[in-house]
């Protein structure tokens, strides 16, 4: 099957992710996913794979064995049944050449991307263009992943001399709400060696360093009183908590950083007099300075709690920077990607994630894992669009690292 017939049969099920189930435990969220799951594990039987498994939380894992006796470590790839809950309709794709300095999306709608708005896009002149009806996402975040790595099975099915070593694929539910399936993961009976997640944007982009993060929660409990008798008495929580957020360092907030800056994000603030729960997101790409970040609001509801009593702070880690795991002799599945790109004849663009994916929990569990690009832009909008060509390249992508593997280990 063609690489794009196969994007777009996957974007016909509809698989957005449930907030709310998820936030009691349900996984999968939405039953669109795991009728995916069970759509993958045919596809993956037809392909000849072995170990094919669907879990009853829809996560899918399926073996590729090696053709050589040769001993080459386990490369595995990894993608995302879920789509963003940004925008729950289901997915109308179209196929357009992009000739313009903009495509329609629809008409009816009044519907355009734009060059103007979106100035990436002029570098796929000429080129054919998944799109949307401009009422959903696309949904190549991340099933755009999922066909290329469908796509490369197809090809060792078609082509059994070319030698590989062994090759896991799994995909997994609920990436979209705080990468979910990824933590149920069980990593050590999957047995792969190191992996790659396919959850980056355009052509080129590769991902070996994200955010180490954290979350603060921090209670600040006052005392009520009504307002006949409140001089001296009442001690209001809600000015505890302004106090605090005020004492966070000016302009390290998301609004106001970049790159490789970290930040501590005021995300919600809830409460009244009698008590104010404060929550903080807390970021930062260097093991050190995210310590001293914690360590900081630690020390600032110490300090608080001596002068006013009453403020208790909970700090808990998210997940870490994939550059941890990527380190001095752990660096190969760096390499690898390198040169698999360089023979793809594509530039790499390493870009510092300011945000989390699937491979950050991997890589932490002890399974290190860059993330490559699928080729789509505009994540999580109905602006979502994918040059065909660069879905191709991300096929050719996971090809080619799955040959270096083997070229590189096979002494
Ligand atoms: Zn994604």
């Amino acid at each position: 099957m063609d690489i794009v017939e196969r994007f777009l049969a996957y974007t016909q099920i509809n698989t957005t992710t449930d907030r709310e189930k998820g936030a009691i435990g349900i996984m999968p969220s939405s039953s669109g996913q795991m009728v995916l799951a069970k759509h993958l594990e045919q596809e993956l039987l037809a392909l000849g794979l072995k170990d094919v498994q669907v879990s009853e939380r829809a996560i899918v894992t399926a073996t590729l064995l090696a053709n050589t006796n040769k001993d080459i470590p386990i490369v595995a790839f990894f993608a995302h049944l879920d789509t963003s809950a940004e925008q729950k309709a289901d997915t109308k794709a179209k196929i357009v050449t992009h000739t313009s300095s903009s495509i329609c999306l629809n008409e009816a709608l009044d519907i355009y991307l734009t060059e103007k708005e979106f100035p990436e896009l002029a570098q796929y002149r000429g080129q054919d263009i998944v799109v949307t009806d401009g009422t959903s996402l696309l949904g190549a975040d991340d099933k755009a992943a999922i066909a290329a790595i469908m796509d490369t099975l197809q090809f060792y099915k078609a082509n059994p001399d070319i030698p590989h070593g062994t090759v896991k694929v799994a995909f997994l539910p609920d990436e979209e709400q705080g990468l979910r399936g990824a933590k149920a993961f069980d990593v050590e009976s999957f047995g792969a060696q190191f992996g790659y997640t396919l959850d980056c944007c355009g052509i080129g982009e590769f991902v070996c360093e994200n955010w180490n993060a954290g979350d603060a929660v921090v209670t600040f409990i006052g005392q009520s009183a009504h307002p006949m008798s409140a001089k001296g008495k009442l001690k209001n929580s809600l000015l505890m908590a302004h106090k605090f957020i005020a004492m966070l360092p000016p302009g390290e907030a998301p609004e106001y950083t970049e790159k490789r800056e970290g930040y501590y994000w005021v995300k919600e603030l809830s409460g009244n007099s009698a008590k104010t729960v404060l929550k903080l997101d807390i970021r930062d790409f260097c093991r050190e300075g995210y310590k001293n970040r914690m360590a900081f609001l630690g020390k600032l509801a110490e300090q608080m709690n001596d002068l006013y009593g009453g403020v208790v702070i909970d700090l808990s880690d998210r997940y870490e920077n994939v550059a941890n795991s990527l380190q001095g002799g752990m660096s190969y599945p760096i390499s690898i990607a390198q040169e698999a790109y360089q023979n793809c004849d594509i530039e790499m663009r390493q870009i510092p994630m300011r945000g989390g994916y699937d491979g950050a929990v991997l890589s932490q569990k002890g399974l290190p894992c860059p993330n490559l690009f699928t080729g789509a832009h505009n994540f999580h909008s109905i602006y979502e669009y994918l040059p065909v060509d660069s879905l191709k390249a991300a096929s050719k992508v996971v090809q080619q690292i799955i040959s270096t593997t083997h070229n590189k280990f096979n002494q």
